[in-house]
């Protein structure tokens, strides 16, 4: 929502990190054909056996364990497959760091996002980082992004103890930011986590739908209230409630704030 004033209530623009500063998808893909190879080669387990395997070990860590920050650990995943197969234990962490490693080696920052990262730092904007994840691999990805550089703090969903869109991993991104939720904008490409989340906190929001694009029909976002804003949870609006935006570029952000 353009600011009548012209001044920009936005003190610090905070970020999800997969599909959103980089293309998860892409990534994942490239890195799982790494790990089916490696599956059929090592395990002698074909890869749509090797699927299958994954999508069983997947359903079963979740219902172990809940919605917690350690299921996104692989390395479990993998160890459930080679405990499984009664295979040597080393090939669940070979498998791990094949998987990370080819992600991360294959994965490309945002179209624009390190200029639109810098150019809000250079206008006094404060950058944070709030993600689903472990924070170990959150930061190795933000390195190998070249974006760690512009941020000033990072909240991880393991080091809050909740999951997007959980209020307390967002409030906690909030208090890092020493400003209120109505001055943190929050950028991310998942509708329900990532800007209802941060709406339900009362941070302005903007969805950003450049990575997941091709899975979004055009009702998918012409349906969405994005503006004018909506009271997502009454407890926590400002008046007339955050705004929410629909963007496909990152540089949009700099619109925004200004
Ligand atoms: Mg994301």
């Amino acid at each position: 929502m353009p600011h009548d004033s012209g001044v920009s209530m936005i003190k610090s623009v905070i970020f999800d990190i997969d599909n959103t500063l980089y293309s998860y998808d892409l990534a994942h893909e490239t890195a799982f054909a790494a790990l089916k190879s490696y599956a059929e080669k090592e395990l002698c387990i074909a890869p749509d056996e090797f699927k299958e395997l994954h999508t069983e070990a997947n359903e079963a860590i979740k219902q172990r364990l809940g919605n917690c920050a350690a299921i996104h650990n692989r390395l479990i995943r993998y160890q459930y497959i080679i405990e499984k197969l009664h295979k040597p234990l080393i090939h669940a962490q070979r498998m791990d760091d094949l998987y990370w490693n080819t992600l991360i080696g294959c994965s490309v920052p945002s179209p624009q996002a390190a200029d639109v990262m810098r150019e809000l730092k250079a206008s006094g904007i404060s950058l944070g980082i709030c993600t689903d994840m472990t924070s170990y691999l959150q930061f190795t990805k933000l390195d190998k992004l070249g974006l760690i550089e512009y941020v000033d703090f990072i909240v991880s969903s393991e080091e809050a103890g909740a999951e997007k869109p959980d209020r307390a991993i967002f409030e906690l991104a909030v208090s890092k930011s020493g400003f209120n939720p109505e001055e943190c904008l929050y950028v991310g490409d998942s509708y329900k986590k990532d800007v209802l989340g941060a709406h339900s906190c009362g941070m302005p929001a903007a969805w950003y739908t450049y990575h997941i694009a091709g899975k979004l029909s055009e009702t998918d976002i012409s349906e969405k209230p994005l503006l004018p804003a909506m009271t997502y949870d009454p407890e926590y609006s400002v008046s007339g409630g955050p705004a929410m935006y629909h963007i496909t570029g990152l540089t949009e952000l700099l619109k925004i704030v200004k």
